[in-house]
């Protein structure tokens, strides 16, 4: 068992002998790095989620697009995304609205917190 185990376990020292890490010990760690592989997961293009969330949306140029403003009562379009980044800004004078991703967009509209409106566009 002893000589087994030595055998087995060689490669995957020498894979981590340089470096100074945790998983260079035998079954340390191993729950943490399959979560590290796991834990980004993709989020929505800023591009399909605007154009399902914001209502009456048109592209301008530059990536840009106007729409209505979810965050107020809005018979005007006075609402600008950016459709490549997410960016958004609300241009009336009243609302004010802004941010730089979709995650900040769902985290103001629905107030969640970051992680919770990370969570809710994974699902989405
Ligand atoms: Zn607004």
């Amino acid at each position: 068992m002893k000589l087994y185990s030595r055998i087995r376990y060689a490669p995957f020292k020498e894979q981590f002998a340089g470096k100074k890490t945790a998983f260079a010990t035998k079954n340390s760690c191993c729950r943490r790095f399959i979560a590290h592989e796991e834990f980004p997961k993709e989020l929505p293009t800023a591009d399909d989620f605007y154009a399902a969330e914001i209502d009456g949306l048109k592209e301008y140029r530059n990536g840009w697009a106007w729409g209505h403003c979810p965050f107020h009562a809005d018979s005007n379009p006075s609402f600008t995304v950016n459709l490549d980044t997410g960016a958004f800004r609300c241009m009336s004078s009243c609302c004010g609205v802004s941010g730089s991703n979709i995650v900040s967009f769902v985290s103001q509209r629905d107030g969640l917190s970051y992680r919770e409106a990370r969570r809710f566009l994974e699902d989405w």
